[in-house]
């Protein structure tokens, strides 16, 4: 008989992946501990946004209306702390940026949003919310849902019997789970531990990314400057300096960012004598650019930076991992409480892999376009002309904003993988319970209502509980392979 269990599912990592996995896994009815090795949050400045998927992952949970407020209580915040008038003067405004690609400005005014595949889009835009303000949200619903959160626990060593997993703790306790997720960061050490392969390249750049006071702001250009030396990015407001330089990996990643180490390299990168007074926060990052193999191996199952890192170029990062929390949430639990289909855990990487191998492939592209030398200056420029052309800012806004993110899933129909188009906004509703929706009319799937809601409609769709589209068809009378399809992800009735 097998050993019982402290906690279904231990997630090793409260960062914004571990808790979205928590906040998933404990929607469904799962026993769920979070272990988080900080007991404060940590105010580097990293994600600065959600992309289209994330926010209608968030729509779809009833989590809509705490983003906005923290959207407006950022501007707030930005507001009030306004510097000098003459630093004002110096941000520049534009409202035709649809984004950038390796600093290549992707012009808004270009951008065809009348596109189909931004057609199903809740926006268009990358909400602004903070990783920080995002951590808190998701830090209360997990908590609100029953899952444990325990900070200032740090897991120390784990075995994975196959029955189970013994997960050992920084204070001594000892627990045992039925699975162990590692949304533990870029270095993870469960990723470590259970030996997953991680396979990519090496780093070229060493990047700096800080929230500064300069005694000299006036010396710096605002905005993206490519220079002899790497790049810079200036925003003066709130203050916030970026810096690229090619000459390899730092040497110690591991080491806290000092101001001097920061003021050379803006010094060096900018060819100014700028002075910093205060580091408010500071981050290093580099490009190395790995994915592990698998998601899963045995009981353990990676998500986040744990599954793969990359350069922060493009923004994509957190919007990934959100993206395998949403993927892996509903899998898991159905996993744990007994209903999977065969093979259900396995779709997690097959469907999340490709997803990441993409991300790697954008920011690997945009630091070979960093590189300084002529050939990459040529290069540049021909990017750019692409990029200003009507298709190719269409191209580049899709990529960036997630709308072309879709699996491939069996079923002939051209809505199967995609994100659910919703335009009242009722599927997204049902979802919040966390179980499949099916759209039609009254009747289909009854059977499986504890995994299932009906919304009345006349567009027949199987909305997975992540809001993809498992199944659809024309003719609101046609249910032919609607049994199939609730059997492949939803097990039987
Ligand atoms: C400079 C920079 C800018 C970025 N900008 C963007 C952006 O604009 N958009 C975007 O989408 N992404 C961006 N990212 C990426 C984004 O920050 C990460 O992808 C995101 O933090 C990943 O979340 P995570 O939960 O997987 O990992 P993390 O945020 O790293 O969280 C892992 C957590 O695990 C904890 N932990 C680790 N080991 C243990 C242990 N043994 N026991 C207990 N706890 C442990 C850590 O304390 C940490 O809190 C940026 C990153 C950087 C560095």
């Amino acid at each position: 008989m097998a050993e019982p269990v402290d906690h279904d599912v231990v997630v090793v990592g409260g960062g914004p992946v571990g808790l979205m996995t928590a906040c998933e896994l404990a929607l469904a009815g799962v026993r769920v501990a979070v272990v988080e090795r900080r007991t404060e949050v940590d105010p580097t400045i990293k994600a600065i946004g959600l992309h289209i998927p994330s926010v209608e992952a968030f729509q779809r949970r009833g989590l809509l209306p705490a983003l906005l407020d923290a959207q407006r209580r950022q501007a707030q915040e930005l507001l009030a702390a306004l510097p000098r008038r003459a630093d004002l003067a110096r941000v520049p405004v534009s409202s035709d940026i649809a984004g950038h690609f390796a600093g290549l400005t992707v012009p808004r005014s270009l951008v065809d949003y009348a596109d189909p595949d931004f057609g199903a889009a809740w926006s268009r835009d990358m909400m602004p919310v903070s990783q920080q303000a995002l951590e808190a949200i998701l830090s209360e619903r997990a908590a609100a849902l029953g899952a444990e959160l325990r900070q200032g626990a740090e897991m120390v060593k784990f075995a994975d019997d196959g029955d189970g997993v013994d997960v050992e703790l920084d204070s001594g306790e000892r627990w045992r789970c039925a699975w162990l997720v590692g949304a533990d960061g870029g270095r993870s050490a469960v990723r470590r531990g259970a030996g997953f392969d991680f396979p990519g390249t090496d780093p070229e750049i060493t990047g700096h990314q800080a929230v500064v006071e300069f005694a000299d702001p006036e010396v710096l250009t605002p905005g993206w400057n490519r220079t002899g030396n790497g790049v810079y990015v200036y925003t003066p407001l709130p203050g916030r300096i970026l810096t690229v330089e090619m000459d390899g990996p730092p040497p110690d990643r591991t080491a806290p960012v000092t101001l001097a180490e920061l003021q050379d390299s803006v010094r060096r990168v900018s060819g100014t004598g700028v002075t910093i007074t205060k580091v408010r926060s500071a981050t290093r990052f580099t490009d190395h650019a790995r994915q592990a193999s698998t998601y899963v191996r045995g009981r353990v199952v990676l998500a986040g930076d744990a599954a793969h890192v990359h350069s922060p170029f493009g923004g994509q990062g957190l919007n990934l991992g959100l993206g395998d929390a949403l993927n892996l949430g509903w899998k898991l639990a159905a996993t744990v409480r007994g209903w999977a289909p065969a093979g259900l855990l396995d779709t997690y990487t097959r469907e999340r892999h490709p997803v990441g191998a993409w991300v790697l492939d954008w920011t690997r592209a945009q630091i070979a376009l960093m590189r300084l030398d002529p050939l990459t200056e040529s290069l540049r420029r021909i990017v750019g002309d692409l990029i200003a052309t009507p298709s190719g800012a269409t191209y580049t806004a899709k990529q960036l904003s997630g709308v072309l993110q879709k699996y491939d899933l069996p079923g002939d129909h051209p809505l199967v993988g995609c994100s659910a188009p919703d335009p009242g906004g009722h599927v997204a509703e049902a979802l919040q319970s966390g179980k499949a929706v099916v759209t039609g009319p009254a009747g289909a799937g009854a059977a499986r209502a504890d995994r299932l809601v009906h919304v009345e409609s006349d567009r027949p769709m199987l909305v997975r509980p992540d809001g993809y589209v498992a199944w659809a068809a024309e003719d609101p009378g046609d249910t032919a392979g609607l049994e199939e399809a609730l059997r492949r992800w939803l097990g039987g009735s």
